[in-house]
């Protein structure tokens, strides 16, 4: 009797404005939404060795559910390692674990037919694999005479594969090229992309490494290794020879400097600004980085891959390439995932470091819910709320990171009036009710997040 009496005032106590309670929350899975993201399939130095591409096989499973579109792949030739190599050492490119040379026949990911499993399974799950392409440099040649340099170099390369092979008249200095200021490294084997041969064995012939890569391997697309040690339109000439999906390692914080090789060859990049802005305000305690600095995904965001982690930056020992703690990477995800740009997941955060449930969780809202123009409401030292206007019948969300030692409760102005209001991130299973100027008090747990929306719609 008690009871009743207790649920009748509240009831009365409702007044005409506000809304019927609501049931919810929506259950993001089973809603119809926009955008994947791109999944890095490796880390450094993978183990076992010899069994990577099988490994990969297994998991595109959980990684399709995961909502997974695309998967960069490492690069897929013999190296000069061998069975060791990451394949950043490319040799002979038309060798995919098939030919005994460098002291083995798979590569260190396994054999030609494991890639071509891997990749016939990835298209069944309707998700494209990205190839890394290594155009820069070679290693793993044999010395012979070099007349540019007059002493004897490396630069003698006769691969297994009897295709594209190579002396010292396609490395620099040559009779096209005396030297290539950006050539940082593997001074000796960086090619030259406008010897004749270059063009015709990397993307002009039928039998070009990208009409290979393309038409007989199947790869749906490119990650370009290392751009800055040679011109936009290698990379320009190869996207025209091929086409598909193409994103651009390139190194630097500057943002001018990323939208000017976009600008050029017309496909996606890496934003490394955009990293650095994380690591220094995450690392560095100071979130208003977030707001204030440039970075390419808030000036071309189609054309902007965001990242947290990768293969490069989880061996970084300076600190200040990597973003160090497990907190700060989830926060650094929570920040990308709710923000314009393709995001990419670095496989090892996913697999070994970070809570799969909480990538889930954004891996979704950021299906559903980061729709919609930004506006940053707040941000600090250690603080950062920003809030997606919503489109196309996604009410957007209000997001929270909270870097600081305490929970906290803070009032935001959301654009819901008189709605109820739930935190899709699930770190809390908070409702909240906002008031007619859309008022609501949320909190947020020490280094974490809240992702708010409407608990219905
Ligand atoms: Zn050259
Ligand atoms: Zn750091």
């Amino acid at each position: 009797m008690k009871w009743i009496a207790f649920l009748l005032v509240l009831t009365w106590s409702c007044t005409s404005s506000e809304p019927e309670e609501v049931s919810g929350p929506v259950d993001l899975a089973a809603r119809p939404g926009k955008g994947g993201i791109m999944l890095q399939g490796f880390y450094w130095d993978v183990e076992p060795r010899h069994q990577w591409w099988k490994h990969v096989e297994r998991k595109l499973g959980e990684w399709q559910e995961l909502g997974v579109d695309r998967i960069w792949l490492p690069p897929v030739s013999k190296g000069m390692s061998g069975g060791y190599s990451m394949g950043y050492d490319p040799m002979d490119y038309f060798d995919l674990g098939e030919y005994d040379q460098m002291g083995t026949v798979p590569t260190r990911f396994g054999t030609r037919a494991e890639l071509n499993s891997l990749i016939k399974a990835a298209h069944e799950r309707k998700m494209e694999v990205i190839a890394d392409i290594v155009l820069n440099h070679n290693s793993g040649g044999q010395l012979e005479y070099n007349p540019f340099r007059n002493k004897d170099t490396y630069t003698l390369f006769t691969p297994a594969s009897g295709r594209f092979p190579r002396k010292a008249e396609h490395f620099h200095p040559n009779a096209i090229h005396e030297k290539d200021a950006e050539a940082l490294f593997f001074e000796e084997q960086d090619l030259c992309h406008e010897h004749p041969q270059v063009k015709k064995w990397f993307w002009e012939s039928d039998s070009s490494v990208a009409k290979y890569y393309k038409h007989t391997v199947g790869f749906d697309g490119w990650r370009f290794d290392y751009v800055k040690g040679f011109s936009p339109d290698v990379v320009k000439s190869w996207m025209q020879a091929v086409g598909g999906f193409g994103v651009l390692e390139v190194w630097d914080g500057n943002t001018d400097y990323l939208r000017s090789w976009v600008e050029k060859t017309g496909i996606k990049a890496f934003d490394f600004a955009n990293f650095y802005n994380m690591e220094q305000a995450f690392d560095g305690n100071n979130l208003q980085l977030l707001m204030d600095r440039r970075a390419l995904w808030k000036e071309l965001p189609e054309q902007a891959v965001t990242f947290v982690n990768n293969h490069d930056t989880e061996k970084d020992t300076q600190q200040g390439n990597r973003i160090g703690s497990a907190v700060n990477r989830m926060l650094a995800y929570a920040y990308i995932f709710t923000h314009p740009g393709y995001p990419c997941l670095f496989y090892s955060d996913y697999e070994k470091l970070l809570d799969k449930k909480k990538i889930a969780r954004l891996v979704q809202i950021h299906r559903v819910l980061a729709k919609g123009k930004v506006n940053v409401l707040f941000a600090d030292a250690n603080h950062y709320i920003a809030q997606r206007t919503g489109e196309d019948g996604s009410p957007g969300l209000l997001l929270h990171l909270n870097n600081s030692a305490q929970n906290v409760k803070r009032e935001v102005i959301t654009p819901w009036k008189n709605a109820v209001i739930y935190d899709y991130s699930e770190n809390s299973t908070q409702t909240v009710r906002t008031d007619a100027q859309g008022r609501a008090e949320i909190t947020t747990a020490s280094q974490s997040y809240s992702v708010w929306s409407l608990k219905n719609f």
